[in-house]
């Protein structure tokens, strides 16, 4: 395979070079962004778009870049944002990258140079089964890649390139931004939507070709503080009510079936996350996911039952659930805008792919930004095995996204009758 040849010849040598830069995030950190690492591919980011002619491309102070590709049509149609973020996750090295291409794989073992002990096998790696004949990207054993999220960043700026190129490909304003710290849970935190000044939205930060992703977890916090009855031990007979003992109850009585550890799909759990006390009082931490609003409230009124159930056998004691939102499920927000899912599901189409429709078992920058008021599904970038010395990419599938973003922007582009 010559780079050279094909339809979008930047976006693999694009990809390299964002990917050899270390922008790991820090969930320690205090600061903004949390690593100020990740503003050199902020920078970069924006240098490259204005050599292109975005003569509005930004990046501020906390790492974030906005840019516009103008609108080349005269009808007034909605402006359109495509995002990715920028950092990668810190719970696996990501300095020194090596990226490297397994040209034509054909289900064989890729075995990692720089430490052969990371092999990538396809009994572990079903999706690769897809991938024959296709050419891989890795990391060589010792990193991640980063292909989360930076095959998103590099095809977003193929794209932009492309269009730039092709002036015959109608669309309207077609806003860029890449964010910092998605993986530490802050990548919206100082978004400035203003500036950004977009009706709808599209994170591409998706695994699998085709997938388009309207649905994330809605989530909230729970935490129950126990006060138990407290006693010198030597005299506690019949009078202690130890807190500690009471946490323990609780937890023991929580429901297998709605663990993590016992569901998928669309099924939500309760799940205590931390426990901490002494005799006299305790707390327990939990998380509640589930798809729905009312899922989360049943699964807290089972947490208050079981509370009160335990609690009814130390009379001197008393326990308080309180619940704190985290964030909601974006398919609330989505389904007021039908258009967004509907053309991401025609944009994959229309690259010769059926479309997949699915749901993340957790949250995204889209779904903060969907409750923002800047409706955001999620589209396919291409990245497996992400947070792994061995995640992988491939080249066919990075083209076929900056297809989808390309075709997204020619459907907007259209006028509605
Ligand atoms: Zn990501």
């Amino acid at each position: 395979m010559s780079l050279d040849e094909n339809k979008y010849s930047s976006l693999i040598r694009r990809f390299f070079r964002y990917v050899r830069i270390d922008t790991a995030s820090d969930p320690e950190s205090l600061t903004f962004p949390s690593t100020e690492k990740q503003k050199a591919l902020s920078r970069l980011l924006a240098d490259e778009l204005r050599e292109m002619g975005i003569a509005d491309a930004y990046s501020d102070e906390f790492g974030y870049v906005y840019a516009t590709l103008p609108s080349n049509t005269a009808e007034k149609v909605p402006v359109i944002c495509f995002c990715s973020h920028i950092d990668t996750s810190p719970d696996c090295p990501g300095n020194g990258v090596k990226p490297i291409i397994h040209e034509n794989y054909d289900g064989r073992d890729l075995v990692l140079p720089d430490d052969l002990s990371q092999v990538i096998r396809l009994s572990e790696h079903p999706d690769l089964a897809a991938q024959r004949g296709n050419d891989i990207i890795t990391a060589s054993g010792t990193t991640l890649l980063g292909a989360d999220n930076k095959a998103g960043v590099a095809e977003i700026m193929t794209a932009v390139e492309y269009l730039l190129n092709h002036p015959d490909i109608i669309h309207g304003d077609i806003r860029i931004l890449f964010t910092p710290d998605e993986e530490v849970g802050r990548g919206t935190e100082k978004v400035d939507l203003a500036r950004l000044n977009a009706d709808y939205a599209y994170t591409v930060d998706g695994e699998t070709l085709g997938s388009v992703e309207n649905e994330t977890f809605s989530a909230d916090g729970a935490t129950i503080h126990i006060k138990g009855v407290s006693t010198h031990p030597g005299f506690a007979l019949g009078k202690l009510e130890n807190a500690l003992k009471i946490a323990g109850q609780i937890l023991a009585a929580l429901p297998h079936a709605l663990s993590p550890e016992a569901t998928s799909g669309r099924a939500g759990f309760i799940h205590p996350t931390g426990v901490s006390g002494i005799q006299e009082e305790a707390r327990i931490d939990f998380i509640i996911r589930d798809f729905t609003t009312e899922g989360l409230v049943e699964k807290e009124a089972i947490l208050q039952q079981i509370t009160d159930k335990v609690l009814s056998g130390f009379p001197g004691s008393s326990a308080v659930l309180s619940v704190k939102e985290q964030y909601r499920n974006m398919k609330e927000v989505l389904d007021q805008h039908p258009r967004v899912v509907e053309y991401a599901l025609e944009a994959v189409r229309r690259a010769g792919i059926t479309p997949k429709l699915q749901s993340i078992r957790g949250g995204t920058d889209g779904s903060r930004l969907s409750f923002m008021g800047l409706p955001c599904p999620n589209i396919f970038a291409g990245e497996h095995a992400f947070h792994s010395k061995q995640e992988w990419v491939s080249v066919q599938d990075m083209e076929k996204a900056v297809d989808v973003i390309v075709n997204l922007a020619s459907i907007w582009g259209q006028p509605v009758e």
